[in-house]
């Protein structure tokens, strides 16, 4: 899963995470997966929150998700792209 934005426990016995994964025409899209309880540090510590910025290119505020460990992107997706 590409990106991790909940785990919960459901019906008392079964962990489920829920985030955005890229489907087959690699599209990102909301999607749920059951997890092994064993695994549940493991996607806790991947999770990611929603954050806002104002982008250093054009100004407009954007939201993004990441966890805690990755750092905060200064330029909005759309600006982004004309670096490659
Ligand atoms: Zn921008």
């Amino acid at each position: 899963m590409k990106t991790v934005i909940g785990v919960s426990k459901k019906h008392n016995s079964v962990w489920r995470v829920y985030g955005y994964d890229y489907d087959d025409d690699d599209k990102l899209k909301l999607c749920t997966k059951k997890i092994n309880p064993l695994l549940v540090w493991f996607y806790k510590l991947k999770k990611s929150k929603k954050y806002n910025n104002i982008c250093d290119v054009c100004g407009e505020e954007f939201s993004f998700y990441k966890t805690r460990f990755d750092k905060m992107p200064e330029i909005c997706f759309n600006c982004e792209e004309w670096d490659y």
